[in-house]
């Protein structure tokens, strides 16, 4: 029998079948460019710079998946949505102007296009290229924004935490506008060839906001996208960083094939809870683990997650959350050796 593919093995896990071993799908985008040596701005205006870092990242480190992106989704949305943002010459673009400043800009506010707005067409460009050069044989994972980061980022985290109390009409009325963006942006990426559409709600994290908060405003439109994503014809996952223990049933409710889970998460509470709904997903600390571990470390702690919840082939091995720019290489070359060795189903 020849080997499976990479996407052979991660699209029988997520369709509950056993492959020959755990899949290992660290969340790195930008961490690449090590290989390359393309700067991190340098690279966000070529989308030929960044598939050849992510390619080669795949290439050199030998993971089973490409996230196909290099920039927070909920950045370019921004800035596609009229942010000004301002580009730090070691990381990653942020927000430097929120374009809500007041809820009668909600008015002028329009859905971007993923093929005409702002970098939105470098995103695409990129993704068609990376699907032209996988030819199917590995998996492409791509960011959609939670509806409710999205807001936070149009018109500040603070005024929408203060206006789920205050103006809950507000929370709704920006929501639904960010919902579509983040629909129609999901439904782009599926076309151009991205296979798992993650979406990314780090702002709705049981970190910052209440359970409560999470099902009145943020749930409902997860699950909206969830629900569009597979009727395209892709798989739906669902990211949420920090703390997510008190929120696990309602975003395995939402419809999704994966949850992915961050480092602050107990495994295997969270395999008892939801283990039979979703595949797991996570959940290596990617600051003080992959960052300023060391290889021996990764690997004992990925043999250890492996052990945890892996066993029924129901689990991706991965970071809890984005892989920063400046962790070793060697560290993710660790979390591979550590699926091959101790991943291996008999
Ligand atoms: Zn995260």
């Amino acid at each position: 029998m020849s080997p499976l593919t990479p996407y052979e093995r991660v699209m029988m896990v997520i369709n509950g079948e056993k492959p020959d071993r755990v899949p290992v799908v660290p969340q790195i985008t930008y961490t690449t460019a090590q290989l390359t040596g393309v700067g991190l701005v340098e690279a966000l205006h070529s989308p030929e710079k960044t598939a050849t870092a992510l390619l080669t990242g795949q290439r050199e480190l030998g993971y089973d998946a490409i996230y196909a992106g290099w920039e927070s989704s909920f950045n370019l949305l921004a800035e596609a949505m009229g942010c000004v943002m301002r580009f730090p010459e070691d990381s990653v673009p942020q927000v430097a102007e929120h374009v809500v400043k007041t809820p009668g800009d909600l008015d002028h506010i329009e859905i971007p296009d993923p093929q005409k707005s702002g970098r939105l067409p470098i995103h695409m460009e990129m993704l068609t290229l990376l699907k032209e050069a996988v030819e199917d044989q590995i998996p492409l994972f791509a960011y959609t924004p939670g509806p409710f980061t999205l807001a936070g980022q149009l018109g500040g985290i603070s005024p929408l935490m203060m206006a789920t109390i205050q103006d809950p009409e507000y929370v709704h009325a920006i929501t639904d506008i960010t919902l579509q963006a983040s629909m129609k942006y999901a439904i782009a990426n599926i076309e151009a060839g991205a296979d798992v559409i993650i979406t990314a709600d780090p702002t709705a994290s049981g970190s910052l906001i209440s359970p409560t908060t999470f099902k009145n405003f943020a749930a409902p439109r997860i699950t909206k996208i969830v629900s569009a994503v597979t009727k395209a014809g892709a798989i739906a996952s669902l990211h949420i960083c920090g703390k997510t223990t008190p929120i696990l049933e309602q975003m395995a409710t939402s419809g999704v094939k994966v949850v992915e889970l961050d480092h602050l998460v107990n495994l295997t509470e969270a395999k008892q809870r939801i283990g039979e709904q979703v595949i797991l997903m996570g959940n290596l600390d990617p600051t003080e683990l992959l960052l300023s571990g060391t290889p021996k470390q990764v690997e004992a702690t990925a043999k250890a997650c492996i052990e945890d919840v892996g066993a029924d082939g129901r689990y991706i091995l991965s970071s809890g959350c984005e892989i920063p720019p400046q962790a070793p290489l060697d560290n993710i070359r660790a979390m591979v050796t550590a699926a091959q060795k101790y991943g291996q189903f008999t």
